[in-house]
């Protein structure tokens, strides 16, 4: 079976509709068809500054909510970033192998600095995609399901693998990204321009999964829609409303033009009632199962050892032929 990585961080409480939409809900299909490994990247979580309780306690949310999504344990491997060593001490090597300019170039860090200045990020704030390169090249990942907003990191893992197999020998895999186009890029329901995000989107542009039912309603009635007043299908020149029916199909099964089709000659407040009843639908049951597995920390604590030792019978010879490759004299 092919190779499958991807992670997701443990900012902010909740996942949101674009982290599901995007990229978790193909995690779960791709456990069938994959050999696959999918983590929670708390390293990646502390490169913009965090509290270290809500760190911890999010760290079990986003796990619970992983397995509430479909992620299955006995199907795949489900682990936490920081119990598997090799992470960091893989991301050093590929950091001496990255260009300070190529680092420079990543667009979602200038994003990410661009509200407390370049000046006063963190430095890791400004390699982490040079440690995602090592998260994914760690378990010599054929594929990584992501959204749109990756595809650049992407790009970066990929030619540091090449970078790295043609000044050492063949030792990685070249990852492709899986990017469902669909789907790649949900927008903040307040900022069309932007993509929903757990850490830059506020208030109402962000719909969680976790949050009460009646917010959810609530946020998506007020929804910016776009001027006009027809139901169509337009990303370019109708963002806000191209966006609700994204999500409104995603959800429902249902394709975008039959949509439009029924919703043709209703207005804007029809489409947003009808929607918020179908993402209230599928977050309801969604909460419920998260919270069973919160309610049993020690099991999920347990699942955890289990998957970080899965992940290490890859990542630790990976690494051992890191070393060896670059020449760092093993230990007597
Ligand atoms: P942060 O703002 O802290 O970076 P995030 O919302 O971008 O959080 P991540 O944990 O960085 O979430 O990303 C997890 C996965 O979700 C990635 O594969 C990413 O591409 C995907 N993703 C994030 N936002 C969206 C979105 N709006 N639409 C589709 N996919 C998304
Ligand atoms: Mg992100």
């Amino acid at each position: 079976k092919p190779r499958v990585l991807s992670g997701i961080q443990p900012t902010g409480g909740s996942y949101h509709l674009g982290n599901y939409l995007g990229a978790v809900r193909n995690w779960v299909g791709m456990q069938e068809t994959h050999d696959a490994f999918y983590c929670v990247v708390d390293l990646h979580a502390i490169t913009a500054g965090h509290d270290p309780k809500l760190l911890r306690e999010r760290t079990r949310v986003s796990v619970a909510q992983l397995l509430a999504a479909g992620l299955d344990p006995a199907r795949c491997t489900v682990f936490v970033q920081s119990h598997v060593p090799e992470h960091a001490q893989l991301g050093w090597v590929m950091s001496c192998i990255t260009g300070f300019g190529e680092a420079s170039r990543m667009t979602q860090f200038k994003d990410k600095s661009s509200k407390q200045g370049a000046e006063r990020s963190s430095v890791g704030l400004f390699t982490y995609p040079i440690l995602q390169a090592a998260d994914i090249l760690l378990y010599q990942a054929d594929s990584v399901p992501v959204g749109e907003d990756q595809r650049q990191h992407l790009e970066l893992t990929r030619d540091l693998a090449q970078r790295f197999n043609s000044q050492f020998g063949k030792t990685f895999t070249l990852p492709q990204p899986h990017i469902v186009k669909e789907t790649a890029k949900i927008l903040d329901l307040q900022d069309p321009s932007a993509k929903m995000s757990k850490s830059a989107s506020t208030g109402n542009g962000l719909i969680e999964l976790l949050e009460p039912a009646a917010k959810i309603a609530k946020k998506i009635k007020s929804a910016v829609t776009d001027t006009g007043r027809d139901i169509v299908f337009d990303p370019e020149a109708k963002a806000g409303v191209s966006n609700l029916l994204t999500i409104y199909s995603a959800l429902s099964g249902r394709p975008i033009p039959e949509l439009v089709e029924a919703y043709a000659g209703k207005g804007y407040g029809d489409l947003k009632k009808d929607l918020a009843e179908v993402v209230v639908e599928f977050v309801a049951p969604f909460q419920q199962r998260t919270q069973e597995y919160l309610d049993d920390p020690a099991q999920l604590d347990k699942l955890l050892v289990i998957g970080a030792e899965k992940a290490r019978t890859v990542s630790v010879p990976t690494l051992a032929t890191v070393y060896d490759k670059i020449g760092f004299l093993a230990p007597a």
